[in-house]
């Protein structure tokens, strides 16, 4: 199991990155987001998303961060631009993985030291400072060593047909 955990959305402002951490999570073979604060809109979204284009994919929300951080059974990998290089460690969190479900932890505003603290493995995405749908698309990507991108979705009602132009979307009848 992968579970993603997206600290400290600020009520309004973080709204549609929430959002976009738990579907890129979904779309890059996650299990689970979990989210912090006021983000009913952002939940409802992404299970409108995975009734529609399928699962499994599930999301809670939390009002604190602290139990699934602290109580979590497995390794704890925590996205910062002041971690250590995602191509050197990933390999060792992937083998940790086969064992146990990993914990990816993204932040929005200022991350807490006791995440830090917390974390098995702190994982840059390079050290610049950027996004944490891009770094957990790319740790994702780099886990699963590409393979969620061939994934089959389970109790869809519509797929995308991939086309070389225009759009095309089928009714899946199960
Ligand atoms: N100012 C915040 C701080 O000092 O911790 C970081 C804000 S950043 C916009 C939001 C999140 O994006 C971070 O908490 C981290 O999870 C992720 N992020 C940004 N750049 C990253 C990088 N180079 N590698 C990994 N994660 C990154």
């Amino acid at each position: 199991e992968v579970v993603v955990l997206r600290l400290g959305h600020r009520p309004g402002r973080d709204d549609r990155m929430t959002t976009h951490v738990a579907l890129t999570a979904r779309a890059l073979g996650a299990d689970r987001a979990v989210l912090v604060g006021e983000t009913t809109q952002a939940a409802e979204t992404v299970e409108d998303i995975t009734d529609r284009f399928g699962g499994p994919f599930e999301v809670t929300v939390t009002d604190s961060y602290r139990p699934t951080l602290e109580d979590w059974e497995g390794p704890v990998v925590h996205l910062t631009m002041y971690g250590e290089p995602v191509e050197e460690v990933t390999p060792e969190i992937r083998a940790d993985h086969v064992e146990a479900p990993v914990l990816v932890v993204v932040g929005a505003g200022k991350v807490d030291f006791e995440v830090y603290d917390r974390a098995d493995w702190n994982v840059g995405v390079t050290n610049q400072p950027h996004s944490e749908v891009a770094a957990l698309a790319v740790f994702l990507d780099r886990l699963f060593e590409g393979e969620e991108l061939d994934r089959e979705w389970e109790n869809a009602d519509r797929r995308v047909v991939p086309k070389a132009t225009g759009k095309r979307v089928e009714e899946v009848d199960d």
